[in-house]
């Protein structure tokens, strides 16, 4: 990324999503996705290839511009390399390796955290140096508690759900009929569900894990987890996992599917829609005729400031109130009073007056909106909705004809309201914040700036600006989650 120049007159990254497949260059993460640099003026920038998955470049470094020529011996090179890349087994090798370990005595089953590995009988003396756990059968079927988090890793970001929210979820989806939960980045709900604890349920609930985390793939079997990536809809293994998925999304007697997915903050929402429309195009491909007009009930969890470009995407989906909370980060705890609030939502295109939140963490219906909604979000009769997104009480402005959020004033030189100390003249434009890119507001303002600050301490000046520009390529954050 280092070619890309940056200058002011650059405002950030804008995604091309092409129709159909084009022979994008590919790196070790799938087909590229097309970054055209987004100017004041209008005028387009030079486009260029850079990986799909990584927000940073130490992760993948993938870049090419559009109409650059490929030698043949840098094409070779970038094979090699996407090659050595690979997860060390194919899914098949993994799900074989599965039914070997578990059929191994009890004190035998090893897992060694250095190499993130289940340990055949066969291989222990290999990692004889490295810190090997014993696996007790429980622990087997939480693999989410057996893996280290990558969640100093700002491209696959784990934020692991609370016992709370992933029971919130597993009960919701239990309630509504749901009965096959294609689980998109949610390791923790899937093997919640494979754990058979699908409360209030009368049959067992099937799950499939969608995960660009292979190392999942040592713990299910090939019709349990697929290697993928959702920011271009990338099955590492090919057409043995495009097939399981579509088996998987055909509804028999009875049947119901939903999608719940949970990427990672600051990831593309374009690109992400454009994954879950092909999920859902799956999913209507594997119905019988009638019907088939119909959205795949989706659930896609995210910061409640992406708001405007999930709607912009996805017109049909609805924020809920509920805020969802993760065990590794503190930051997005829920919030009891005095607490912090969690800004992490559920977007969904189920029906939200069939979705219940907990009454005893103080939701209650709102009649009038038809939705559940938080202990302080107060139905506003002027604007006829339950306004609050960030958890808090909203107080109306006559003079903006709109709630905001209690810390805001009315500006008189702005004509609207912001923060009091609020730099004038600074309304958040077209582009958004460059820290999370949310359209809400510049990146002085943005929620998440700490994060990312704490994250690039080393870097000041310059170099803090640019990372923050290159990281902004139209909605990615630094450090997500
Ligand atoms: N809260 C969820 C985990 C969400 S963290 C739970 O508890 O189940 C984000 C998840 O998305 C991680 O499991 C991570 O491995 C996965 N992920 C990150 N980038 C991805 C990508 N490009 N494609 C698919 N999955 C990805
Ligand atoms: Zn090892
Ligand atoms: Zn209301
Ligand atoms: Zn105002
Ligand atoms: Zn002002």
């Amino acid at each position: 990324m280092d070619t890309v120049g940056l200058d002011d007159s650059c405002l950030g990254y804008e995604v091309i999503l092409s129709e159909g497949d084009r022979s994008t260059p590919r790196c070790p993460h799938g087909p590229t996705l097309l970054f055209e640099k987004v100017r004041k003026r209008g005028e387009g920038g030079r486009r260029f290839y850079a990986c799909s998955a990584c927000r940073d470049r130490k992760d993948c470094n993938f870049f090419q511009w559009e109409d650059e020529k490929v030698s043949e011996a840098r094409e070779l090179a970038r094979q090699a390399n996407n090659k050595r890349q690979r997860a060390p087994f194919s899914q098949q090798q993994y799900s074989a390796r599965f039914l070997q370990f578990i059929s191994l005595p009890p004190d035998e089953k090893k897992f060694c955290q250095d190499c993130q590995l289940v340990l055949l009988a066969d291989e222990v003396d290999a990692h004889a140096a490295h810190v090997r756990v014993p696996v007790a059968a429980a622990l087997l079927r939480q693999p989410s508690r057996l893996l280290r988090p990558l969640d100093n890793n700002k491209s696959y970001a784990q934020y692991l759900f609370t016992e709370r929210t992933a029971r919130f979820l597993l009960g919701t989806l239990a309630a509504l009929g749901y009965n096959k939960v294609l689980c998109v980045g949610t390791p923790r709900l899937h093997e919640l569900i494979k754990s058979g604890n699908a409360d209030g349920a009368a049959e067992p609930m099937k799950s499939l894990l969608l995960d660009i985390d292979f190392r999942y793939a040592q713990f299910y079997g090939q019709d349990e987890f697929c290697h993928y990536n959702m920011f271009n809809h990338h099955f590492f293994d090919g057409e043995a996992s495009s097939a399981a998925v579509r088996a998987f999304l055909r509804e028999s007697d009875g049947e119901k599917a939903v999608t719940v997915a949970d990427p990672p903050f600051g990831g593309l929402v374009k690109p992400l829609a454009g994954s879950f429309s092909r999920i859902s195009q799956t999913w209507r491909n594997q119905q019988s005729a009638d019907g088939s007009y119909v959205d795949m009930p989706l659930i896609w969890i995210f910061p409640y400031f992406m708001e405007p470009r999930i709607l912009a995407c996805f017109p049909s989906l609805t924020m809920l109130d509920y805020q969802v909370d993760y065990d590794n980060h503190s930051l997005y705890k829920h919030g009891k009073t005095g607490r912090k609030q969690s800004p992490v939502r559920l977007f969904t295109n189920i029906s939200p007056a069939e979705i219940v939140l907990p009454e005893e963490e103080g939701y209650r219906f709102c009649a009038i909106c038809e939705r559940y909604v938080g202990r302080l979000n107060e139905h506003c009769a002027e604007c006829d909705v339950c306004p609050s997104k960030d958890g808090r009480q909203w107080k109306h402005c006559a003079l903006c004809g709109r709630c905001v959020k209690p810390s805001w004033r009315h500006c008189q030189s702005c004509g609207r309201c912001a923060l009091p100390d609020h730099p004038c003249d600074q309304s958040p434009g077209a582009e958004g914040c460059f820290n999370c890119a949310s359209l809400a507001h510049k990146r002085k303002a943005c929620p998440l700036k700490h994060i990312s600050r704490s994250a690039s301490k080393k870097g000041r000046g310059a170099r803090t600006r640019q990372l923050a520009k290159l990281s902004a390529r139209s909605g990615r954050i630094k450090k997500t989650k």
